[in-house]
């Protein structure tokens, strides 16, 4: 406001004794015509001087002025230093940040929409080989790993991969993305080297002891056998033969299911092109005659559609479900089997039977090993608690998910989603 009075002053200043002037001497437009002149030209040299101190970026020492032109110099000094103050408090943040990120044990990596490096720390040197050189590279060109340009592409971050660090394959990482901003990703890779040993050391253990624990177990069967042939069901042995013999086959399935499970854990994921209506067909006739009296199981093959996996892994997964289905209802409901497409693209195998059900408290945990529901019926039904461990194990190397709905003594339903990119 002052600079504007000044500014009105200087005007005014100039007016009057012109206006007074042209009393005597007449030629009022001619002085007010120069008076406009010359405050046109101190404007243009207050611009021009401005312009020249901003081309300069504003800095060193802020041409003189008086009036508004001295207003509008302080103001814009002003700006420039709050901004300085903010440039300067970013820096140091900024400093703190990478400090921080340098010193986590994990390394950590942004990424730009392209998938082209932006900023990396220390570790993420020593763990992928990045180098400080590598800032605008695109990572799938740096880290080659086929599952990690997979992770990449698919887009899908919820689930982390694992892989070995391309710098040295005895260390293996966790890698995880988190999107950010505006197209940013957040790439983080943790060593679990130790993890990976400590669960490899527990897979070997159990696959080792289940393999050792196999050839007594057939001994045993067979000596069983031979002992329950002579004694031809009469003796005051037989119920102790029976219960023994009826232990020793539990065994044998606990020692196969948590064989298959170690074998699960330890081999290599298979691709090939499964054809699940055969597939479905063939797990399906097999289960039915298991059956003494009467067909059970309906098949509805909605959709031809294969997918890419391993056969033998499926197989075990579907027919634990459909076994399942049949062991925990009554012998003469049916099983309805199907397989069909869904309309976010996705495939689905569906198990529905009207057997007891399963209540809502045991749904989240019986897919836990070893957990059986209800041990008072469980008693009388033969099984593990392993059977859905294998089949969720199964789901996740195939990268499905198994929904479970049931209600107690209706029935349950169990539903293995398989995503649109297992198509094949
Ligand atoms: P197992 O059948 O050998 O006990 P599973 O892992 O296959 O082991 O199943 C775990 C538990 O889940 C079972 O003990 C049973 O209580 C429950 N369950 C599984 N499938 C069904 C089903 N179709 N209906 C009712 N209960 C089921």
């Amino acid at each position: 406001m002052q600079g504007w009075r000044r500014e009105i002053s200087i005007a005014i200043a100039l007016l009057i004794p012109a206006v007074l002037l042209s009393i005597f001497v007449g030629h009022l437009t001619l002085f007010l015509l120069l008076i406009t002149l010359f405050l046109y030209v101190k404007q243009i040299v207050s611009i021009n001087k401005l312009e020249r101190w901003l081309s300069l970026g504003g800095v060193g020492k802020r041409p003189d002025f008086k009036g508004i032109w001295g207003e509008i110099y302080y103001h814009l000094y002003k700006i420039r230093k709050s901004q300085k103050r903010r440039k300067k408090k970013l820096g140091k943040m900024l400093d703190s940040f990478r400090k921080s990120t340098s010193a986590l044990p994990d390394a950590i990596v942004v990424l730009n929409s392209y998938g082209e490096i932006e900023w990396s720390n220390k570790v993420a040197h020593d763990f992928l080989g990045l180098k400080k050189s590598d800032i605008g590279q695109r990572i799938p060109n740096l880290v080659r790993h086929p599952v990690f340009i997979h992770y990449l592409k698919d887009q899908d971050y919820q689930q982390k991969i694992c892989i070995p660090s391309p710098v040295n394959e005895n260390i293996f990482l966790q890698i995880g993305i988190v999107p950010y901003g505006a197209g940013l990703r957040l790439l983080m890779a943790q060593d679990i080297t130790h993890q990976k040993n400590i669960e490899r050391m527990r897979t070997d253990f159990v696959a080792n002891v289940s393999h050792e624990l196999r050839t007594p177990i057939t001994v045993l069967r067979g000596y069983l056998e031979t002992l329950q042939e002579m004694d031809g069901g009469t003796s005051p042995y037989t119920r102790s033969f029976q219960n023994m013999a009826a232990q020793t086959e539990r065994m044998k399935m606990l020692i196969d299911d948590l064989l298959l499970l170690a074998r699960l854990e330890s081999k290599a994921k298979k691709f090939e092109c499964v054809k699940i209506p055969e597939l479905l067909g063939q797990v399906c006739q097999e289960s039915d005659l298991l059956e003494r009296d009467e067909r059970r199981v309906e098949l509805v093959v909605g959709s031809n559609i294969d997918l890419r996996g391993d056969m033998e892994e499926l197989r075990s997964a579907f027919s634990n479900l459909l076994l399942n289905a049949m062991k925990y209802s009554p012998p003469d409901s049916p099983v309805k089997v199907s397989w069909r497409e869904q309309a976010d693209g996705s495939v689905c195998f569906e198990v529905e039977d009207f057997g007891e059900g399963i209540s809502s408290t045991d749904i989240p945990r019986i897919t836990e090993r070893f957990y059986r529901a209800e041990v008072k019926r469980n008693q009388k039904i033969a099984g593990t608690g392993l059977g859905l461990a294998i089949v969720k194990h199964v789901l996740v190397r195939h990268d499905a998910k198994l929904e479970i709905e049931s209600q107690l003594g209706k029935g349950s339903r169990f539903r293995c989603v398989f995503p649109r990119q297992r198509i094949c």
